[in-house]
């Protein structure tokens, strides 16, 4: 008897990766989606068989950027290099024909952020000729059809990981793209995440970040059919062995719900690091972004929050010069910036998104206003997030040693607040949470020394010295 072997020659791919974690997920998973086809990963675009640019539509000038890559690698094909050329993302998922007619002939597949589990399909198309334009929202659930990671994988991508746990946002912020690309919102069962998270435990990953365009507002079914908010979700996360931290992001103030903001009480995993945007501290222009919240209520969800988690440190995302936006207006941004007092932030320029209702509106702010707007307000976040460094010299905190170094000797991990951290330790407490005296704060991240168990308790040290031998 004959056994039928297919054998599978190897293959380069090459991803590139714009924009947020949940791309650098997604890139993930379309590696693990083709390595049965006998993908491999490589750094080095010029040895791929297989190019795909992951795209981010969230600000201007993303489909200016594909199109430029676009002409960088046919000219590399002109050069007489051979490998296929597809274009993922929510650009592709926004822009797809208009970049399938632009670029004939520059690129072999143009495919939505839905349509991953499909790619070994698309790039059999496209192998006979078709130039294969997938921007449908399949019926199928993608994640049931993603192949899980190899273990070997998993470990060789580090201890911490993302987890996409939700996709997609029913908000419609008048600025945001996100509900057209990526569609209604979506939440995967808690089996499913369940089970991803502990395959990723048992790899050796120690951290996960939950992942979703509108993370906190997760209503994924249990077994039962029963709709399981963030909260007790992170509570079944955190009974997984050898899973030490839980992280989420990101999140929208409306849907902090009581359940979640008791979950950061009782579950010691879930790290006392918050990413709220708030994007503007004027309620005449949170109403014109269709925030569905006033500063106020922003302000009392923070002192609900920090009632129940009294060490939180708060992360945002703010957005200068969105349409009509005043000096006062902006003003009152930079005052909720003082008022709360952020570990660290991310800051925008309003950019014109098409087919968002922003995108029509009257009073578009001046492009040199918002450069100053936005210079005035990174002084203020950085001074902010250089305070909070600060704020934790003397302090011990427990630190997850990740990796090796930049210097000899030396591990970089991750505090609680998601700070970068250097010590001197040997790489054995390489994937170890140790308690970290905090000696010295610089501008993107602090260094520490291990405290000793007998430092931490010298009472305990004095006691068992004084036992009888
Ligand atoms: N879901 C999150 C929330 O509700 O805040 C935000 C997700 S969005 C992918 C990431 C950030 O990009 C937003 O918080 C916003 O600050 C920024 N952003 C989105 N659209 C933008 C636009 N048109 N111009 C400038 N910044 C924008
Ligand atoms: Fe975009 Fe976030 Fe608003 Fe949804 S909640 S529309 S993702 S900014």
């Amino acid at each position: 008897m004959t056994q039928e072997t297919t054998e599978i020659r190897p293959k380069k791919l090459f991803i590139k990766t714009y924009g947020c974690q949940m791309n650098v997920y997604d890139s993930d998973r379309m590696a693990d989606a083709l390595a049965p086809h006998g993908y491999e990963p490589t750094p080095v675009m010029d040895d791929a068989d297989l190019v795909v640019l992951n795209t981010c539509h969230i600000r201007e000038k993303a489909s200016e950027k594909v199109f430029s890559e676009l002409g960088r690698l046919a000219e590399l094909r002109a050069e007489g290099r051979n490998f296929m050329v597809g274009v993922a993302g929510c650009v592709a998922q926004a822009e797809g024909e208009e970049i399938a007619r632009r670029a004939k002939g520059r690129v072999d597949m143009v495919f939505g952020p839905q349509s991953y589990h499909r790619l070994p399909d698309l790039i059999a198309r496209a192998e006979r000729g078709e130039m294969v334009l997938e921007t449908e929202f399949p019926p199928e659930d993608k994640f049931e059809h993603l192949p899980p990671a190899q273990k070997q994988v998993i470990r060789g991508r580090g201890l911490t990981a993302f987890l996409t746990v939700q996709e997609g946002c029913d908000k419609f912020c008048s600025f945001c793209v996100v509900p057209y690309t990526r569609g209604a919102e979506t939440s995967r069962p808690v089996a499913q995440v369940l089970d991803e998270a502990r395959r990723l435990a048992d790899a050796g990953v120690r951290e996960i970040t939950l992942l979703g365009q509108n993370v906190n507002a997760y209503h994924g079914l249990d077994a039962t059919g029963r709709a399981v908010g963030l909260g007790e979700l992170c509570a079944q996360l955190a009974e997984i062995e050898g899973l030490a931290r839980i992280r989420y992001t990101t999140s929208h103030p409306s849907d902090m719900s009581d359940e979640l903001i008791a979950a950061h009480a009782s579950n010691d995993k879930l790290m006392p690091y918050l990413h709220l945007p708030v994007q503007s501290g004027s309620d005449r222009i949170l109403a014109a972004m269709n925030r569905r919240h006033t500063r106020a209520e922003y302000m009392a969800l923070i002192a609900r929050i920090k009632a129940a988690r009294p060490d939180m440190a708060l992360s945002g995302d703010f957005i200068v010069g969105f349409p009509g936006e005043t000096d006062a207006d902006f003003e009152e941004t930079m005052s909720i910036v003082r008022e709360v007092g952020y570990a660290s932030a991310y800051t925008f320029k309003y950019s014109i998104r098409p087919g968002t209702p922003g995108a029509t509106m009257g009073d578009q702010v001046p492009e040199d206003v918002k450069t100053a707007r936005l210079a005035q307000l990174n002084d203020l976040v950085t001074a902010q997030m250089r305070g909070f460094g600060k704020s934790c010299v003397g302090r011990t905190l427990d630190v997850l040693l990740e990796k090796p170094g930049r210097m000899p000797g030396q591990l970089g991990g991750r505090s609680p607040y998601l700070q970068a951290v250097h010590i001197e330790a040997p790489e054995s407490l390489i994937g170890t949470v140790q308690k970290v005296l905090i000696v010295a704060a610089g501008n993107n991240s602090i260094e520490g020394k291990i405290v000793t168990h007998a430092e931490r308790n010298p009472a305990s040290v004095i006691e068992s010295q004084a036992l009888p031998a």
